[in-house]
């Protein structure tokens, strides 16, 4: 695992999208799989050694890119960057990374309808220190920029069919 990798997971190890437990508010909805489906977390280039060969961790590769599955129970510093994150993304813009809504997230995480203000600051800014930290490593930067791009897409067409678009990004 690279550097910029391990010190952004480092860095997301124990900070959370609220300082109390958000789980159970909704369940812990990010850690469900629907129905009759097996989802997964996609991880950070570099990221799956951690989870090769370790018992109850399924990779698979798929057209998205390598996902992981879990056991649907982890411990804090196994959790892949992915569920470290939810519901934030580090996106790459012109003026430098922020943290944002992750447009995947929106529709199972309740936190999402009050903005991305309504998250523990410390929460945030550890986002976007991971995001700096990613973007120095030409692998982690690329998939981000992928990232950012997908992210854009499902946020125009989220725009075209009405949602509310105010929730945004932060430095
Ligand atoms: S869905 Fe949102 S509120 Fe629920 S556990 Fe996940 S991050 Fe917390
Ligand atoms: S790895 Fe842990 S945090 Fe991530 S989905 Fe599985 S149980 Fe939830």
């Amino acid at each position: 695992m690279n550097d910029a990798l391990r010190k952004a997971r480092e860095i997301l190890r124990d900070v959370t999208p609220l300082k109390s437990d958000c789980g159970r508010i909704c369940g812990a909805r990010c850690c469900q799989s629907l129905e009759a489906e097996e989802s997964g977390m996609l991880l950070f280039p570099g990221e799956e050694e951690a989870y090769r060969d370790k018992a109850g961790w399924i990779l698979r590769d798929t057209s998205a890119g390598l996902l992981v599955i879990c056991p649907g129970r982890c411990r804090r510093e196994e959790r892949p960057l992915a569920c470290r994150l939810f519901p934030l993304l580090p996106v790459i813009r012109e003026s430098g990374i922020k943290a944002a809504a992750d447009q995947r997230a929106r529709g199972i995480c309740p936190l999402l309808r009050q903005g991305i203000r309504g998250l523990d600051p410390a929460f945030v800014s550890a986002a976007r220190e991971a995001g700096n930290l990613l973007a120095q490593d030409a692998e982690c930067r690329a998939f981000l920029l992928t990232l950012t791009a997908a992210q854009d897409e499902l946020k125009e067409l989220r725009s075209k069919l009405g949602a509310d678009m105010t929730t945004g990004e932060v430095y």
